[in-house]
C-alpha cells in the first residue's frame, strides 16, 4: 500500500502544480508537437510497467501538450474552470471508483444524487417535483428530455414508442428556436424523429425567438405530438427566449417545452439576472451543464422533467420504473440516464454546490456578467472592433473590420498564448466569440486579454 501512497501523493503534487502554473502558462500550446507526442507515447508493450513510471512518463508527455481550459483566460466555447472542492471530490470519486447504478451498487452515490438534485432544481427555480438525471452534458441532457417528450407525445397520440418504435407512429413535429445549440439536431437524429421533423422559427436581432413566428409556425402545420424546443442562453450571444409567452403559445397548441439552458439557466442562481428566465418553471423539461458555469470538472450536465413518470419510462429499464425506487427503497440514479454502469458524478456536484452556497453562486454569475460587460466596455476603445451582441448575460461578440480581418485577429490572439477565444458566424459575419465562465477570471484576465486582442488587432 506504500507504494500507491507514494503514488497518490506525487499525483496531487503534480495536479496541484500545475493548477497553480495555469496563470503563467500559455493558455493554448502552439508549438507543441503532436507527431512527437504521438512517437513518444509508443507502440503497446508485451510487458508491464510500474505504476509510478506510467504516471510520471503521462505527466511528462501530455502537460506540455495541454489547453488551459482549466486557468483564467480561456474564454472559448463556454468553459468553465473547476473549483477547488469538486476537483477534490472527483479525486476522491475516482479512489472510491463506486458504481451509481442504484441503491445496492452504491447507497452513497444514490442519496448523494439524490440530494443534490434536489438542491440544483431549488437553485435554478425549477418544480420541486422534477425528476432529473446526471447525465455527461448538455447534449445527453438535451437527449434524455427530448426522450421523455417523445414518448409523452406519442402516448397522448396514443402510441407506445418505447414498445413499437417509430415506424407507422404519427408524425412528430419539434418547431424550435432558429438558432437552437446544434446538439438539438443530433438529438433528433438519435432518437429516430430526424432533422427534417424540424421547422425552425424566426428569431429576433439578438438570437431570440420571435414568439409571433413560433404561433404562426405551430399554426400552420396539422394538430399532433409536438415539441417545441426554447433556448435560455443563445450560444452565440446569450440572448433568452421571452419564456413566458412562448411556453404559452406552446401549450395552447398542446406542445410539450423544452428548454436548452445548458448555462443560461444558472442565471436563475443570481438575483440580478433571475428576470431571463421568468417563467422557466412554466416548460416541461430542462437540460444544464455543470462543466460550465457551475464549474465543476469536465464531464457534468443535468436533465430534469416536470413529468417524471414520462421520464423514467423514456430511459429507465428497470421493472420498478415507475416509482424510480430501485434496491433498498433508493432512488436509483441509472434510472434517470441513458447509462447504466456509471461513474459517480453527484459527489462534484454536491461539492461545487457547497462550496459556492447560494451566495457564491450568485456572485460567480453575477461577477461572469460583469467580466463580460468589461470586456465589451474595453474592445470598444479598440479601432475597428465592434460588439455586435447585448451582453445580457457572459456572452460578447465581437467584429474587426471585415472577416478575414476578424479572422486574423482570432488567429493572432490565438497564438499569442496570452488568452484563447474562438470564432463563429453570426447572422452572416464572422466575429470573435468570448464567454466569460470560469470561476477564476478576474478585472486584471480581462485587462491582460483585452491588451493581447489590441496587439492582434494592430498586426492584422
Ligand atoms: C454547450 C451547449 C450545449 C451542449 O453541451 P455539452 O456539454 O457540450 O454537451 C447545448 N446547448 C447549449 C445552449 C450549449 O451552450
Amino acid at each position: 500500500m506504500g507504494d500507491l501512497r507514494d503514488l497518490l501523493h506525487w499525483s496531487a503534487e503534480r495536479a496541484a502544480d500545475y493548477r497553480e502554473a495555469l496563470d503563467d502558462l500559455p493558455v493554448f500550446p502552439t508549438d507543441v508537437d503532436l507527431d512527437g507526442l504521438r512517437g513518444r507515447l509508443g507502440s503497446l508493450r508485451d510487458e508491464p510497467t510500474e505504476a509510478a513510471l506510467v504516471a510520471d512518463e503521462l505527466a511528462g508527455l501530455v502537460e506540455p501538450a495541454l489547453v488551459g481550459t482549466a486557468g483564467p483566460r480561456y474564454f472559448g466555447f463556454v468553459t468553465g474552470g473547476s473549483l477547488d472542492a469538486p476537483t477534490a471530490a472527483e479525486v476522491l470519486a475516482t479512489a472510491w471508483d463506486q458504481i451509481a447504478f442504484n441503491g445496492s451498487t452504491s447507497p452513497a452515490a444514490a442519496v448523494v444524487e439524490e440530494v443534490a438534485g434536489s438542491w440544483l432544481k431549488e437553485l435554478l427555480g425549477l418544480p420541486v417535483g422534477a425528476s432529473f438525471g446526471f447525465v455527461t452534458g448538455g447534449q445527453a441532457a438535451n437527449t434524455v428530455c427530448l426522450a421523455a417528450a417523445r414518448h409523452h407525445v406519442l402516448a397522448e397520440a396514443g402510441w407506445d414508442v418505447e414498445q413499437d418504435g417509430l415506424a407507422g407512429a404519427p408524425r412528430v413535429r419539434v418547431v424550435a428556436n432558429g438558432e437552437r445549440h446544434a446538439t438539438i439536431d443530433r438529438t433528433l437524429r438519435l432518437l429516430g424523429l430526424g432533422t427534417g421533423a424540424l421547422e425552425p422559427t424566426a428569431t429576433d436581432a439578438q438570437g431570440a425567438v420571435d414568439v409571433a413566428d413560433l404561433g404562426r409556425v405551430l399554426g400552420h402545420g396539422p394538430a399532433g405530438p409536438t415539441i417545441v424546443c426554447l433556448q435560455a442562453g443563445n450560444v452565440n450571444s446569450g440572448a433568452f427566449d421571452d419564456l413566458v409567452a412562448a411556453t404559452a403559445v406552446a401549450h395552447d397548441h398542446g406542445a410539450w417545452v423544452h428548454v436548452d439552458g445548458a448555462f443560461g439557466l444558472w442565471a436563475a442562481a443570481n438575483p440580478a439576472t433571475r428576470h431571463l428566465l421568468a417563467g422557466v418553471e412554466l416548460a416541461d423539461s430542462w437540460a444544464t451543464d455543470g462543466h460550465k458555469w457551475l464549474n465543476v470538472a469536465y464531464d457534468s450536465g443535468y436533465a430534469f422533467c416536470s413529468r417524471p413518470a414520462a421520464h423514467l419510462t423514456a430511459v429507465s429499464y428497470t421493472a420498478a420504473y415507475l416509482t424510480g425506487q430501485g434496491e433498498g427503497g433508493l432512488r436509483a440514479p441509472s434510472d434517470y440516464v441513458p447509462e447504466s454502469s456509471r461513474r459517480a458524478r453527484g459527489f462534484a456536484t454536491w461539492a461545487a454546490l457547497r462550496q459556492l452556497g447560494r451566495s457564491g453562486m450568485a456572485e460567480l454569475v453575477e461577477r461572469c456578467c460583469a467580466l463580460a460587460r468589461r470586456f465589451a466596455d474595453q474592445l470598444s476603445t479598440v479601432a475597428g472592433a465592434t460588439v455586435v451582441n447585448d451582453v445580457v448575460l457572459n456572452q460578447v461578440l465581437v467584429g474587426f473590420g471585415d472577416d478575414d480581418e476578424t479572422n486574423r485577429v482570432i488567429d493572432g490572439v490565438q497564438r499569442s498564448g496570452e488568452c484563447w477565444m474562438g470564432g463563429t458566424t453570426w447572422h452572416g459575419r464572422r466575429l470573435m466569440r468570448i464567454s466569460v465562465s470560469s470561476w477564476r477570471t478576474t478585472e486584471a484576465d480581462v485587462d491582460r486579454s483585452v491588451a493581447a486582442i489590441r496587439a492582434a488587432a494592430r498586426r492584422a
